[in-house]
């Protein structure tokens, strides 16, 4: 059964977005300059968004990037609350893109685990790091191993895409097999670990709704134990700023992913 109260309070999230990436990050479509998606939030009447562009291994630039970004959303009026934040890379187990010292004076650190297709051409030794055995299981104890450092670690607000194996189509035949191991005790367990020091969990929409069956027991887990969740579309395009449809389409996938 789906419970209907899971749709309720992901539309009670769905006037936020905390995953908005800007031209800063190389990704992200030419459009989305902060005055862009300044304007496409404004007009859409989001309540709050996180602007979070990449860090990943090998990367410079963070603070001058923060401080232009800083300066281009001051210049534009604009009624959306915005959070500056990044997305940092939590490479490897207990291994990171960036100093303490670095991340000290971001407001919203938002840590990507699960960036394994990113690899550093100038320094191949800071690409992401691997499993010994690049099995669905492999993947798993990994994933698990680098959340179990991370938590504690004090770095985080929020981490990004948890647990999903979007970014394992080059190594995995199906990429679900992953999140298919990651039991309903484990994400019990990471929650929890989660609460001190207090670590919020993104709901991806765009990515989850790309493993249903995870999605559903990654809800049902979280809201039971009262987790605090982060709605967040990972936008790379102004389409993809508004996260009520996705949250809709995620609704209905789950609904008939139960009927099924
Ligand atoms: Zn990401
Ligand atoms: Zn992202």
């Amino acid at each position: 059964m789906f419970n209907p109260k899971i749709a309720s309070k992901l539309r009670a999230l769905a006037d936020r977005n905390w995953h908005i990436h800007t031209t800063y990050s190389t990704c992200a479509a030419p459009e989305m300059t902060p005055e862009h998606v300044l304007a496409t939030a404004d007009r859409l009447g989001l309540k709050s968004m996180a602007l979070v562009d990449h860090h990943h291994p090998g990367d410079s630039h963070l603070d001058a990037n923060l401080a232009s970004l800083k300066s281009d959303v001051s210049r534009r009026p604009h009624r959306v609350e915005v959070i500056l934040g990044a997305e940092l890379s939590a490479y490897g187990i207990d291994r990171y893109a960036e100093s303490l010292a670095d991340i000290q004076a971001i407001d919203y650190r938002l840590y990507a685990c699960n960036h394994y297709h990113v690899q550093s051409v100038a320094h191949p030794e800071q690409g992401w790091e691997h499993p010994d055995h690049p099995s669905p299981l492999g993947y798993k104890e990994h994933t698990l191993a680098i959340l179990r450092k991370l938590i504690p670690s004090g770095r985080a607000h929020c981490i990004a895409h948890p647990y999903l194996g979007c970014y394992l189509s080059a190594y995995l035949d199906d990429v679900r097999a992953m999140t298919r191991l990651i039991t309903n005790d484990e994400l019990a367990e990471l929650f929890a670990l989660a609460r001190r020091p207090y670590v919020a969990w993104e709901i991806s929409t765009r990515h989850l709704i790309r493993d249903v069956p995870f999605a559903r027991r990654y809800l049902d887990v979280g809201f039971e134990a009262g987790v605090d969740f982060h709605l967040g579309t990972d936008a790379h395009a102004l389409c993809e700023i508004d996260p009520r449809p996705q949250v809709e389409r995620l609704i209905e996938a789950m609904k008939a992913e139960t009927v099924g």
